[in-house]
């Protein structure tokens, strides 16, 4: 008979490095803990991927540079609005279609807050809202781990015959108090376990 025992480990145990999928060419990436704070929810993070070198920082903002102004004495205005820039342009070049010159105009400059795609259909991490990599639908919810320390542990509760508490330490908030009912329940063991099993290869 196998036996687990709660170690009292809460889900931020398994975040200091998260696998999701890289939003720029689908593989696996990292989202990475900075350890510059102390606390979990404050500390700033990283997503890298080793595929294709992309990588962004917690917290990074884009600019969005609008031109619209007067170029000749014409009353139509020279209008222009930038994609998301990762600098801010000082001068933007435009042709006027007036006196078909090319000027320099000093654009307006917005701030735009990075974030991913917001959809709800897949599980994601809370710094980017990036897409875990390891997510799969189960009973019409998802069941998804963070990385392989996650799968591990999750794997030895699902075998378990015997499950029991361990009330010496912070109780309510572990990872495996909070798991959802399907995660718990006997019928749903064996096809978890191989969906943890493919996650492991
Ligand atoms: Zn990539
Ligand atoms: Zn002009």
């Amino acid at each position: 008979m196998e036996r687990f025992q709660d170690e009292n480990k809460w889900l931020g145990s398994f975040g200091d490095i998260i696998n999701v999928k890289c939003p720029q060419c689908g593989s696996q990436a990292v989202v990475k803990r900075i350890f510059k704070s102390e606390r979990y929810y404050s500390d700033s993070r990283v997503l890298e991927c080793k595929n294709c070198y992309y990588s962004i920082k917690e917290g990074t903002v884009k600019y969005s540079a609008t031109v619209d102004t007067y170029c000749c004495n014409n009353e139509d205005k020279i209008q222009f609005k930038s994609q998301l820039l990762n600098e801010k342009p000082n001068k933007i070049k435009l042709k006027c279609p007036i006196c078909n010159e090319i000027k320099e105009f000093k654009p307006a400059i917005t701030e735009v807050p990075f974030v991913l795609n917001t959809d709800n259909t897949a599980a994601r991490e809370f710094s980017f809202n990036a897409e875990l990599w390891y997510q799969k639908e189960f009973s019409r919810s998802i069941f998804w781990a963070y990385n392989l320390e996650h799968i591990n542990y999750l794997e030895r509760y699902i075998k378990a015959d015997l499950r029991e508490r361990n009330n010496n330490g912070s109780t309510n908030g572990t990872m495996i108090s909070r798991l959802p009912k399907f995660v718990k329940e006997a019928k749903n063991r064996e096809k978890l376990l191989k969906i943890l099993e493919k996650w492991k290869k």
